[in-house]
């Protein structure tokens, strides 16, 4: 087992192309830490750098207490798995899990025994003997699983593995590697832009974006309390509603958001009241996911906001009202980097469901 840390690691591209920005991360020994973040913002080349498949071009990558950021693949005990594990077309699955045993002088009786204790574990154990083309999506990147774990690496590196599979197949191998991984205890990275697979299998996530970390967490905390508008935007379905508002603090220091078109008033033993009434004016983001908001039709309830109707979607367990308040959204992709407002922290801005839990929302669909 390892902890891995990053310090500053930067990877420039030919072309000046600048793909991984100073970035700093420490991975505990034995975690399982996702790497979330939308297309080209680096994920995969900061797990090659991690591999030594890539150069890093400056800063320092370290397993444990070694200095690892220029010592060659094979002596980092590293083993990574990408979205298509490439497999050895002639050899049967038996014959691909055992071969970085008998590369490593084991013999071929030890090795077979271990190929097929461990394919028993990822469920192919009726498939030892038989050839890669013969095999299912999902079974393919089990025996890659089976392959790359075999040799007990010390760090783990999943470039989302689970891709290229349909939902049922992503869904229990998405349980197989979180519980494998536990019990191994190994450090594992793993790269998505799924945000199921993030929340269900990370100990913690780190949000990328632009090659640079935006949020590092428990799931819980990078949902509940996202450091920016861009990670409270990335994760949650449906997307987070992110409304422009303007501080108004009035008599006996009560604390309303003047959305423009309308206004709601905070309940003044609300923690974003106690800080927002030293803001009189200032500008403010307003995170709320939609089950903060409720249906009413009571008139006479305070604090609500008004809209029309635009869309009703049905999904089973829940059905989803779009609602046209009037009110200008934010788009969280073109909110730049985190920048304090006047003490305010963003957590205390974005903590969404409690900041509008207290607020109704009232919809005037005309029926
Ligand atoms: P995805 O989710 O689409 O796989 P990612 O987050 O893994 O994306 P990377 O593949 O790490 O992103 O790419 C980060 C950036 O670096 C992208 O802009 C990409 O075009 C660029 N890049 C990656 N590899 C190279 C390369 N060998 N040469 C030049 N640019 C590269």
């Amino acid at each position: 087992m390892t902890a891995i840390r990053l310090d500053g690691v930067s990877k420039v591209f030919e072309g000046e192309h600048l793909a991984v920005d100073e970035l700093s991360l420490d991975v505990a020994d034995g975690e399982f830490m996702v790497l979330l973040g939308p297309s080209g913002c680096g994920k995969t080349t900061l797990l090659r750098m991690i591999a030594g498949l890539e150069r890093v071009t400056a800063g320092e990558v370290w397993f444990g207490r070694t200095n690892g950021t220029r010592l060659p693949p094979k002596d980092r005990q590293v083993a990574m798995v990408f979205q298509t594990g490439a497999l050895y077309p002639n050899r049967t699955v038996r014959e691909n899990i055992m071969f970085p045993l008998q590369i490593a002088g084991q013999d071929d009786h030890d090795a077979s025994s271990t190929a097929a204790g461990l394919a028993q574990i990822l469920s192919i154990g009726s498939v030892l003997d038989r050839m890669p083309r013969t095999l299912s999506g999902g079974q393919r990147q089990r025996v890659a699983i089976g392959r790359a774990l075999v040799r007990r690496p010390n760090v783990f590196l999943l470039d989302e593995p689970l891709s290229n599979l349909d939902a049922t197949m992503r869904t229990e191998l998405r349980q197989e590697i979180g519980a494998m991984t536990r019990d191994l205890n190994v450090t594992t990275l793993y790269v998505t832009h799924d945000q199921v697979e993030a929340l269900t299998l990370a100990d913690r996530i780190a949000v990328m974006r632009d090659g640079r970390i935006e949020d590092v967490g428990t799931p819980a905390q990078v949902y509940n309390d996202p450091a920016t508008a861009f990670v409270a935007g990335f994760l949650g379905a449906p997307r987070i509603n992110l409304l422009s508002a303007t501080v108004r603090v009035t008599a006996h220091h009560r604390v309303a958001l003047d959305f423009g078109a309308q206004s709601i008033g905070l309940d003044p033993s609300d923690r974003r009241s106690l800080i927002l009434r030293h803001h009189d004016g200032v500008q403010v983001i307003v995170g709320a996911r939609s089950n903060a908001f409720r249906v009413i039709t009571n008139e006479d309830v305070a604090n609500q906001l008004t809209g029309t109707l635009r869309a009703f979607e049905f999904h089973g367990q829940q059905s989803i009202a779009f609602v046209e308040c009037g009110i200008e959204a934010v788009n969280p992709d073109q909110v730049g980097q985190p920048r304090p407002m006047h003490a305010v922290s963003p957590q205390d801005m974005m903590a969404p469901a409690s900041l509008l839990t207290r607020v109704l929302s009232r919809i005037r669909s005309g029926r």
